[in-house]
């Protein structure tokens, strides 16, 4: 059977480039599929909205891509210890390793071989964090990381523009409660 990447997708305005640059691998024998934790995102509304715009995109780019279901109790009850950090601080991190094992146990589910996270599309992740965290989640699941940082080479400008092509909403915090801009 064809070798299978994994996506672990934060929100579909990132997951843009990833998906389209790994459909070009799909052309040569890899398949491709994606997972969207969202249990991070806060208050369910917007989990709402993301999660609509992550089944057009995978619609619109014919991957199939496994929802997980809204838990965020969940990741409140992880998160909450690390409420007074800093956005890329420690509980950056712990959100990272908790949205990576949940898309690495997928992946393992499917039978991929490869993980990788859209979540360096963005210029606002550390991507020596992501890296380091999607090294250990790979590694304790038995599987290959695909460090690739989507931003480089003009990735960010051209997920800009293909989510305002593809009508994707995009949202203007990171997801979780402690990220929501106090002038909301
Ligand atoms: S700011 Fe973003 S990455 Fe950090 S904990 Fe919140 S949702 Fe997760």
């Amino acid at each position: 059977m064809a070798s299978l990447t994994m996506l672990h997708i934060c929100c579909a305005p990132d997951a843009t480039v990833p998906l389209a640059e790994l459909a070009q691998s799909a052309a040569s024998g890899r398949r491709l599929a994606g997972y969207f934790y969202g249990s991070n995102i806060h208050p369910r509304e917007e989990y709402l909205r993301r999660a609509e715009a992550v089944a057009l995109l995978a619609r619109r780019m014919g991957v199939t891509v496994a929802m997980r279901p809204y838990s965020p109790d969940e990741w409140l009850a992880r998160a909450a210890p690390l409420a007074d950090e800093h956005e890329g601080g420690k509980r950056c991190e712990l959100c990272f390793t908790v949205q990576l094992e949940a898309a690495a146990v997928e992946g393992v589910r499917c039978g991929a071989d490869a993980l990788c996270s859209s979540l360096s599309t963005s210029p606002h992740k550390d991507v020596k964090m992501l890296s380091r965290v999607g090294e250990q989640v790979s590694r304790e699941h038995g599987i290959a990381w695909d460090g690739r940082v989507w931003r480089k080479n003009g990735g960010f400008v051209r997920s800009v523009a293909l989510s305002r092509d593809l009508g994707l909403y995009r949202q203007n915090y990171c997801g979780c409660v402690y990220s929501i801009p106090k002038s909301r």
